[in-house]
């Protein structure tokens, strides 16, 4: 259990953010463009399904399965993995991961380091931590480069550049890369190629997650559209996947369910553009690959979830991104302004967990509890149901406002005692209504609520 104590700066901050970022209407022009053309692929793909219900329900059993038994789970993959070769790391927390991959770093002497997108490693910030050891760490997929270029954290779990236009890219690359304004989208993506190729055939160590860990093979499971990830895996002598525990499917055979619910519900594609199933490092009679391969398994807070079954299903989670694609409030406030790695509604489910009660439970509250995020999640995750949990326990845990706490006494009290909210006058109640959703930010930009002057009480009775 975290022990962080409460800092309601991080909550108020997330506020004064939101309420800035939600009426930024170029930000929301943006997002709009972006995510409607994710959502009308996603319908489209949904459609190849023949039974997506059934293909959910699966996939809900399957990883309920999993992360019943992870123990078990997590020893058999590491026997399978190790068979071969693999070598696996568990790190309890970042810390412990970072030392350990910082101990590979120095052995092989590395100074330039490839990554493919990775939202472990943003959890346990490699790159801040290479930098800081004298280490270049170079982002490979398209998105992620733009936005480390641009000394931004990743937007969206699936797409990290989604709030950038064409054109915002256009004058990232001018700025930091130094080439003449072009707003072609392909003379943009044929600059960053171009520099990345070098990259991979210079850097002594490749870095990945892992979107799956299979139990039977011992193996993870890479997706993505852009071939970063094989190259980052492949060139390198030496390749670190920072994988998070929760990631474990059972069977290879499993893949058939997941990769295409994976991508249906992330970007709409039936199956994303190239899948990768890495079972070590190279083998005595295999041509390329890496001479050594590390699988970091992370816990970092997963087992917290995973000590609470009423919670745990969080753990379920395949980060396709589709819960942030149909959320309401992500919609409008964006990913920056959770201040999380993993943003939207289920960012909002497990940072808690992850990062600190007292610190995070705001998040839980950013949501109106509509449910989309749940209706579309493929492993059917109850995600607006953990949230409301989550609020439970933060008020269990002492962490709610002391305003929050004073209004709900006052309010309490004049709901239980309903003879003394009827002796007060109509302008007396909405006196202390305004003051007690004031102190909310309710009608910062609502019109406030009016009591009726009578009651439906008082009305009845004046009837009869
Ligand atoms: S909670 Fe469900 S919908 Fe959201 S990212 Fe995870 S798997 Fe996708």
């Amino acid at each position: 259990m975290n022990l962080t104590l409460p800092t309601p700066t991080k909550s108020k901050q997330f506020l004064a953010d939101a309420d800035r970022k939600a009426f930024d209407l170029e930000h929301r022009r943006k997002i709009r463009f972006n995510i409607g053309k994710y959502n009308a692929a996603v319908q489209t793909g949904l459609g190849f399904y023949e039974d997506h219900e059934l293909a959910r329900a699966r996939a809900s059993y399957l990883k309920a399965q999993v992360i019943n038994n992870l123990d078990q789970y997590l020893l058999q993959w590491e026997e399978n993995f190790t068979a071969r070769g693999g070598k696996v790391i568990w790190a309890q927390n970042a810390e412990e991961a970072l030392f350990e991959i910082g101990k590979i770093m120095q052995r092989r002497k590395a100074r330039t380091v490839v990554k493919a997108k990775s939202m472990t490693t943003e959890e346990i910030h490699l790159n801040k931590y290479l930098e800081k050891n004298g280490i270049e760490s170079v982002e490979t997929d398209l998105g992620e480069f733009i936005v480390q270029l641009n000394g931004e954290r990743p937007y969206h779990i699936v797409t990290p550049a989604m709030h950038l236009s064409k054109l915002d890219i256009a004058d990232i690359f001018v700025k930091h890369l130094g080439i003449e304004y072009t707003d072609d989208a392909q003379k943009l993506v044929l600059t960053a190629r171009h520099l990345l190729r070098d990259k991979y055939t210079a850097a002594e160590v490749g870095i990945t997650g892992g979107n799956f860990l299979i139990a039977d093979t011992g193996a993870i499971a890479v997706t993505e559209n852009e071939g970063n990830a094989r190259l980052s895996a492949a060139f390198p002598k030496t390749h670190i996947a920072i994988v998070g525990i929760e990631k474990m499917i059972p069977r290879l055979q499993d893949l058939d369910l997941f990769w295409p619910l994976l991508s249906t519900s992330g970007t709409g594609q039936q199956v994303t553009v190239y899948n990768t199933i890495y079972t070590g490092p190279r083998q005595p009679l295999e041509k390329d690959g890496p001479e050594e391969m590390f699988v970091v398994l992370l816990d970092n807070g997963r087992t917290n979830l995973l000590a609470q079954p009423d919670k745990r299903e969080a753990l379920h989670c395949i980060r396709c991104g589709a819960c942030l694609n149909v959320c309401p409030v992500y919609k409008n406030i964006g990913g920056h302004t959770y201040e999380a790695t993993y943003s939207g509604p289920i960012g909002s489910v497990i940072t808690p967990h992850l990062s600190g009660m007292a610190e995070n439970k705001h998040l839980s509250f950013a949501s109106s509890l509509c449910g989309a995020c749940s209706s579309v999640c493929p492993v059917k995750i109850n995600i607006h149901n953990l949230l409301l949990k989550n609020r439970q326990q933060s008020v269990q845990e002492g962490h709610s406002d002391k305003e929050e706490q004073r209004a709900i006494t006052v309010w309490l009290h004049g709901m239980k005692r309903r003879w003394v909210w009827d002796l007060a006058p109509a302008s007396a109640k909405n006196w202390v209504l305004s003051r007690l959703l004031g102190q909310t930010g309710w009608s910062k930009r609502r019109e406030a609520v009016q009591i009726a002057p009578k009651s439906f009480k008082q009305l009845w009775k004046a009837r009869k």
